[in-house]
């Protein structure tokens, strides 16, 4: 067995604002397949304190960063968690990373460093009698703890994964003595980053292996377009930066058996979804793809770009249904459009069983985003036999076959991509989907390639697993 400690701000099914979630809830099963032993380390927020059953406290700490703590036991939906319990940090109303108008919480850089400083002293002195040989953390919430395991001496590797590099994690340099950080290292070699704190750039620079959610993303990485102020360390620590592409959850992802849609094993099945995802969103019928669209409403994803492009869909008798939540200007925008057009609904919210029914029930799912480190929804989409139409960047490059003149000669199509991403391709894009759809046999071809592609954690488990393999050895 190896011993892993998850260090992660969010966890399916308890709480997630988005794909880093996901991954925590799933992955750590498909490693416990391969002998892994995973315990996850998550901050007891108010929304999920009530939702944990039975706890066992295994730590007490005196003073975590302005309160007493408790680290709590707990197994939840086949996960063994380990729930940081400290209400001066996060037992409060609001967003998990800020306050219910949006604000972010002007504490989070203590709030995740607690959870980082929690981590090395797990690594230290163990969590009740189970102690790590690898502690694994997950974006700039978990970034401080190579400092930590520094600062307590402790020799335990750490692993990286970066989600989204668009998050730094930053604070002020006045706050170095109230984060516990050693002034003396605070240099460009570990955590200074122009001036400023950086708990991303603390574990860019600590960590013993740096992984990040495709292989596309861990070379768009490299540059200064995408590596946001991070691809010169990047760069030098090149050789230690590694993409593992994302999986998803099968069990809960599953047309045959999930419980949210009516259950089908072909793509025939879909129908009666398209049917009643129409209903819901209030669309009659049209001749054209019924596209959907779930996500978070930000710049990165490109809505914008949708919003422009969205007269080439609606001419060709095409239809947009999207769920999302965000950027209040992209929500008026989005709206506006719902109004101005009968075939274009949208809802604003977050609702997981509604994310389902429109994988379920679309033709196309649409991820037309500026960056992507991985992305999940045309991972879903696949799964369901709803047709990605993507931007040719991070992950989406990585997991979607488009549908070029040679492979759809050769058969093997499961989407489209479009580049540059711009709105006039992204409109092109929509043409050339309008052109598939309307060719019957054409549109189940790409259907059942996609539905038969491998989506799951198999293969990206085992190459954790042998990361977690080559550090155990050798670095300790
Ligand atoms: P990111 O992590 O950048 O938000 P991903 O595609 O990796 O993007 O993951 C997003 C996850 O959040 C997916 O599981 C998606 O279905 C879910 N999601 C995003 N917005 C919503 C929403 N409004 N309602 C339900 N699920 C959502």
């Amino acid at each position: 067995m190896t011993k892993v400690l998850f260090v992660v701000s969010e966890c399916a099914p308890l709480i997630k604002t988005g794909g880093l979630a996901d991954v925590a809830g799933a992955l750590p099963q498909a490693l416990g397949a391969l002998g892994c032993e995973v315990r996850t380390l998550l901050p007891g927020y108010r929304a999920i304190m009530g939702a944990l059953g039975k706890t066992k406290v295994v730590e007490t700490y005196d003073g975590l960063f302005g309160g007493p703590a408790k680290l709590r036991a707990c197994q939840v939906g086949g996960l063994d968690l380990l729930v940081l319990d400290a209400p001066h940090l996060y037992d409060r109303d609001g967003g998990i990373y800020g306050d219910a108008a949006g604000q972010d919480w002007p504490d989070n850089p203590e709030r995740f460093a607690a959870l980082s400083y929690v981590a090395a002293a797990i690594a230290d002195k163990g969590a009740g009698k189970w102690k790590p040989e690898i502690v694994h953390g997950h974006d700039w919430q978990a970034g401080l703890t190579p400092e930590y395991l520094h600062a307590l001496d402790v020799d335990v590797p750490f692993v990286f994964t970066i989600h989204n590099i668009a998050f730094h994690g930053n604070a002020s340099a006045e706050r170095l003595k109230t984060l516990r950080l050693d002034p003396d290292r605070f240099t460009a070699d570990h955590f200074e980053f122009w001036g400023q704190i950086s708990a991303l750039k603390a574990a860019l620079a600590g960590a013993s292996k740096i992984t990040t959610v495709s292989q596309t993303y861990a070379r768009e990485l490299l540059t200064p377009e995408f590596g946001i102020g991070m691809d010169g360390i990047l760069r030098a620590r090149g050789a230690n930066l590694v993409g593992i592409v994302n999986g998803i959850d099968e069990g809960v992802w599953n047309p045959e058996t999930d419980p949210n849609i009516k259950t089908y094993k072909t793509a025939s099945g879909k129908a009666a979804n398209k049917t009643a995802l129409r209903k819901t969103f209030g669309l009659g019928k049209a001749d054209g793809p019924l596209c959907v669209l779930v996500s978070r409403l930000t710049e990165q994803k490109g809505v914008d770009l949708l919003l422009h492009a969205l007269p080439e869909l609606l001419d060709r008798g095409g239809q947009l249904a999207l769920l999302g939540s965000g950027a209040p200007e992209l929500e008026v925008a989005l709206s506006q459009a719902a109004r101005a057009h009968p075939n274009v609904a949208v809802k604003i919210g977050y609702d997981e069983a509604l994310s389902h029914q429109m994988m379920a029930g679309g033709d196309a799912i649409l991820v037309p985003s500026r960056f992507e480190p991985c992305g999940l929804t045309q991972l879903y989409g696949l799964r369901y036999g709803t047709l990605p139409l993507v931007a040719l960047t991070g992950g989406l490059a990585d997991t979607v076959i488009n549908a070029s003149p040679a492979a759809l000669a050769s058969g093997v199509a499961t989407g489209v991509q479009f580049n540059p991403i711009t709105a006039q391709s992204l409109g092109h894009a929509f043409g050339q989907l309008c052109d598939l759809f309307a060719q019957p046999a054409v549109w189940k071809k790409m259907q059942r390639n996609a539905m038969k592609q491998a989506v799951g954690w198999d293969a990206s488990a085992v190459k954790y697993k042998e990361i977690y393999d080559q550090l155990r050895p050798t670095d300790r």
